[in-house]
């Protein structure tokens, strides 16, 4: 077969795995090692026909896939899909270059701006935050991922930060680097237990000091401001050194919108609050699950978008979550771009120029850790055009309304209960005590074997609550998920209970 008739076909397989997809075990079933036991080691010395490398590839791949498109996949959070997104992914691997500025070619560069300005639209997101508004340097950039997100704004943070102490030092700095380095050691980034480990990550890989603040179940999970207020008091007592005026904080707190193991929202208005009085600290919202909520005008109040637009640095969500985008595409806005740009640009010496050209920030490598990327604006114009604000609102309000009657069947039934009130697409839920001497978490972890045991059918996975305990976490995600498939999976839940509940 020529390799563009092989093409041809394998659009239609794409069509028929999506159209068939419910046939198909919703976990792989296979052991790890499974494939190396399966494949040569070496490559092949001379080419094979494709007709083999396809047949392979369903033998093979697809039995160790973990079909996270499935009606019935309700783990981790979603990573969900649609065909607008995959088009796109197409079109971009056929065009494939690199993207890394304007010339590399303009489309890339051009269209990646215009989404970001819709989608920042779309959240609520005020002017300032617009790339295309070129009244300020506010704007965005798609990057590939959360992880990502983190590190390329705690990099610019940190850089804002050590800029900024050095302006404010009488030294003299003979040697910039010598003396950043030495400052490094000063700071420290903040984020809570319940911040995703993208953050602790980040400040590993930085080499920077990180601090889990605690948060409480009473508040839930949220990051109060009185706790960040005592911990920007504890750091810049411990780390009072006289020659520097008595600034040595602190650069960069992690709040979260929509924590990953439980959907807890930190207090941006009063962390806010507490920041004015601590101008180093850089504010970041890792939104990469919720952000997307903040298209919904009935979920997302004045207060919020006010406190957010008028005192945070940064935000960041991932269309390809819930967003019916493909990996990799997180919109990562910041209030300055040039605070990117200072640390990301190898075009400029920042330490001698400090206004840079606001043409700097109309190249993406500018703005980003890499060079060459993939054409992510892409995939977000093609599903935001062909969904329309609306419908991609009302692809958010069906998840949610899934859940809410998942909580309700689950609330209703005396065997089980709710442990943290629903948030989004996300219930979580486990076995209520039998009686006084009841383990409550060994009875959810054999619960949980037995829903391990049905991953044929469906998918979920535990998490540990503070202050509560082993549980499981339902997501609605799948583009596809029905009513029905909600309906199935208190069915599949119910009996999974009942076999644990009899031993
Ligand atoms: C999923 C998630 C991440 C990690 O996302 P990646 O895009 O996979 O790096 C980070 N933070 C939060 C709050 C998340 O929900």
């Amino acid at each position: 077969m020529d390799l563009a008739g092989a093409a041809h076909a394998a659009v239609d397989q794409i069509c028929d795995y999506y159209q068939t997809i419910e046939q198909r075990p919703v976990t792989s079933q296979v052991e790890r090692g499974y494939l190396a036991k399966r494949l040569p080691e070496e490559a092949p010395a001379q080419g094979e026909a494709w007709d083999s490398i396809e047949h392979d590839f369903q033998q093979h791949i697809m039995t160790g896939i973990t079909h996270w498109q499935h009606p019935m996949f309700y783990g981790f959070f979603p990573s969900n899909a649609s065909y607008e997104g995959i088009l796109a992914d197409m079109y971009s691997s056929a065009l494939t270059n690199p993207g890394f500025n304007w010339n590399a070619s303009p489309a890339v560069t051009e269209l990646e701006f215009i989404v970001l300005d819709w989608f920042a639209k779309m959240m609520g997101l005020s002017s300032a935050f617009l790339s295309n508004d070129l009244s300020h340097h506010g704007g965005g950039i798609i990057l590939g991922s959360a992880s990502e997100a983190t590190l390329t704004i705690a990099i610019a943070a940190r850089d804002r930060a050590l800029r900024a102490l050095m302006e404010q030092s009488s030294e003299s700095h003979a040697d910039p680097l010598s003396w950043k380095l030495s400052m490094q050691t000063k700071l420290v980034m903040y984020g809570t237990t319940q911040t995703h480990s993208v953050a602790s990550k980040a400040a590993m890989m930085l080499g920077i000091r990180y601090r889990a603040l605690d948060v409480h179940r009473k508040d839930n999970y949220g990051l109060r401001g009185e706790t960040l207020k005592q911990a920007l008091d504890e750091d810049t007592s411990r780390g009072r050194v006289p020659f520097l005026l008595g600034t040595l904080i602190i650069t960069y707190s992690v709040a979260t919108y929509g924590t990953t193991n439980s959907c807890a929202i930190d207090r941006l208005d009063e962390l806010a609050d507490v920041a004015q009085s601590s101008p180093l600290l850089w504010l970041h919202v890792d939104a990469a699950y919720g952000g997307v909520t903040w298209c919904l005008p009935e979920d997302r109040s004045q207060k919020l978008l006010d406190t957010f637009n008028n005192h945070y640095d940064s935000i960041s969500t991932n269309l390809h979550k819930w967003g019916l985008v493909q990996m990799e595409c997180s919109p990562t806005y910041v209030r300055d771009r040039f605070d990117l740009a200072k640390a990301l640009s190898v075009t400029l010496d920042i330490l001698k120029s400090k206004d840079m050209d606001a043409n700097e920030l109309n190249d993406l490598r500018n703005l980003q850790i890499v060079l060459g990327r993939r054409f992510r604006a892409l995939k977000v114009w093609f599903v935001l055009r062909s969904y329309g604000v609306e419908g991609f609102r009302e692809h958010l309000r069906k998840h949610i309304r899934l859940a809410h009657s998942f909580a309700k069947q689950i609330e209703s039934l005396p065997e089980f209960e709710i442990v943290n009130p629903p948030r989004w697409g996300l219930v979580m839920f486990r076995l209520r005590k039998t009686d006084d001497d009841c383990d409550v978490d060994e009875l959810n972890h054999r619960f949980n074997d037995a829903i391990q045991d049905r991953g044929k059918e469906l998918f979920l996975s535990p998490t540990v609550l503070p202050e509560k305990g082993y549980c499981e976490r339902l997501v609605v995600g799948a583009a596809s998920t029905t009513q029905d498939h909600i309906d199935k999976a208190v069915e599949i839940l119910q009996e999974c209970a009942k076999k644990v509940l009899s031993k």
